[in-house]
């Protein structure tokens, strides 16, 4: 039990103990302490609901934290396959109908550019920011 439920409970079991001296104070014709005391069930009432609501809402943040947490686990863990041969290769071959960029296969499998592909490789990376 999160410290909100515990407060929105405390808020509702006195709103139902107000509630119950609201009963006992109208029974006695005592009109302002009925007053008073309808009040505050109200706005205990309402500082329970809202407490309950604040549970509610962290509580949902957290399970979607935890599901992109998973997904990105699953994700990461292994890369996407982009052709039938780097399937079929166990990731060591591209064929033709690779998606992947040449690039990113590049540098990723160790493999040498020619002068052509490194210039163009090199003025990609030269417009990259770099990391602080
Ligand atoms: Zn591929």
């Amino acid at each position: 039990m999160t410290t909100y439920q515990r407060v929105a409970l405390a808020c509702r079991t006195a709103a139902l103990a107000a509630a119950g001296g609201t009963v006992w104070t109208v029974t006695r014709h005592e009109w302002v302490p009925a007053g008073f005391l309808a009040w505050g069930v109200f706005f205990l009432v309402f500082l329970g609901g809202r407490c309950q609501k604040v549970h509610v809402v962290d509580r949902a943040r957290h399970e979607r934290a935890r599901r992109a947490a998973c997904t990105d686990a699953a994700v990461l863990a292994a890369p996407l396959p982009c052709c039938s041969f780097w399937r079929h290769s166990g990731g060591a071959v591209h064929g033709p109908d690779c998606t992947r960029p040449p690039e990113a296969r590049y540098v990723r499998d160790g493999l040498p550019l020619d002068d052509a592909e490194t210039a163009a490789f090199d003025a990609i990376t030269a417009h990259t920011p770099k990391e602080h």
